[in-house]
């Protein structure tokens, strides 16, 4: 395992200091915890977004032929490390940026990467993912939604749920299912759904944070033209594959969890609960697993950067860090005693509740991008090599 850094990456994480202290205002840093707040300002997180465009840090990863910058696994993990180290916003199009456009340059056809890449980097096309349903989550290859053909083009009946930012999408990827006698992973195909149709309605679901940021999909003979199914019918779920392996953490949320854990620390001492013996083996213990999660980080970019593709490994690492995070949120709250229990907002709230804010977030954390139980599943069948569960 190699934990060191050369003096070319050096050199590159000045290069995207120097370029954070002048693009990045003061008052766009630190949103929240984790830099992640559903009520944050739309327009901040879009003009931040086409700054990052502007500056090519969206394509930092790209090859050279696509106009990026053909960065190492160790570069990119220095640039998201110091993004999160600068308490810089997320973007709004994060789901099109991160998942869509990679999925695209694989899989699009040359029309879909000519109409659609740059807008989606640069801001002015923002997409949601409409791949969860209500009985299809964790089995995903379980979705009902259908896309029939019909005059000419495709027509989508079904409902989708749990969708972050579809109240202000432009446009959804979407699995639907196109052959209803196929096998249950052949038979789904992958589209580009405009939001802004008749047949889509979009209703928010209110989350016990307060927010509404995630939301339910209503399709009701929604239409698709053919230039907008990804790849061949009955392909979408080897798409919806590559999405999933964009989906990944690293050196950014080790950042964030030390700098979680030195703020955690301090609000323990202003609370007077420095000297509680429990407390304090509560913060070091945070302490000691922000550290391991930094050397788990470490490892997995030195065989990435020896070319190995992620595997099941990355299990443990959502797992680990997911389950961390609660932990060091509910102990952010227990220190506040009584005022743990007042609601963000609340004009009593210790520093505006954002604590209290941050455990409930966290709670969503062993949900999405795969549950703890099926990461569970997955290290004990293909890490540790256990039959399958019934
Ligand atoms: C904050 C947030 C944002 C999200 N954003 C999106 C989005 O933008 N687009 C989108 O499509 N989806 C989104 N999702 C949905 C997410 O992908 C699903 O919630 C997730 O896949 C789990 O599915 P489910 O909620 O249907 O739970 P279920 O799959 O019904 O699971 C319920 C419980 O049963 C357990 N369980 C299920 N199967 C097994 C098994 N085989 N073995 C052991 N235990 C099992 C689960 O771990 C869980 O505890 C989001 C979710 C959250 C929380």
């Amino acid at each position: 395992m190699d934990l060191g850094f050369t003096a070319e990456e050096e050199v590159f994480r000045e290069e995207v200091r120097t370029w954070l202290d002048r693009h990045l205002p003061a008052e766009w840093r630190n949103g929240g915890v984790g830099g992640y707040r559903e009520d944050a300002d739309e327009a901040m997180q879009r003009q931040w977004q086409q700054r990052l465009h502007e500056g090519g840090w969206l394509k930092l990863s790209w090859p050279r032929d696509l106009g990026g910058r053909g960065a190492s696994p160790v570069m990119q993990a220095i640039y998201q490390e110091e993004m999160a180290k600068a308490g810089a916003p997320i973007i709004l199009g994060r789901l099109g940026v991160s998942l869509l456009a990679p999925t695209l340059l694989v899989h699009g056809s040359a029309w879909q990467k000519e109409a659609y890449v740059e807008r989606i980097l640069g801001g002015d096309l923002v997409f949601c993912q409409g791949f969860s349903e209500p009985d299809a989550g964790s089995d995903l290859a379980g979705l009902r939604t259908r896309a029939e053909r019909r005059d000419g083009h495709w027509v989508l009946d079904g409902q989708k749920t749990w969708s972050s930012g579809a109240h202000y999408a432009d446009k959804s990827f979407l699995l639907a299912r196109t052959d209803p006698a196929a096998d249950a992973h052949k038979g789904i195909s992958f589209f580009l759904v405009d939001m802004h149709q008749p047949g889509v309605e979009v209703r928010p679901i209110r989350q016990m944070t307060g927010g509404g940021e995630f939301c339910e999909i209503f399709l009701s003979g929604a239409v698709v033209e053919d230039r907008d199914l990804v790849g061949e019918p009955g392909a979408g779920w080897k798409i919806a594959m590559t999405v999933f392996g964009f989906e990944r953490g690293g050196l950014a949320q080790a950042a964030r969890f030390e700098r979680a854990v030195a703020e955690l620390a301090t609000l323990a001492r202003d609370r007077g609960a420095g000297s509680d013996p429990t407390v304090r083996q509560r913060v070091a213990q945070a302490q000691i697993e922000a550290h391991v999660f930094r050397l788990i980080g470490l490892r997995n970019l030195t065989k990435a950067q020896q070319g190995s593709a992620p595997g099941p490994e990355a299990s443990m690492t959502k797992l680990y860090w997911s389950e961390m995070d609660k932990r060091l949120q509910e102990t952010a709250v227990d220190v506040q005693g009584p005022y743990g229990a007042l609601a963000p907002g609340s004009p009593f709230a210790v520093e505006d509740g954002r604590w209290q804010y941050g455990w409930m977030w966290a709670q969503a954390e062993t949900i999405y991008a795969g549950s703890s139980e099926i990461q569970r599943n997955i290290i004990a069948e293909r890490v540790l090599g256990l039959p399958r569960g019934r």
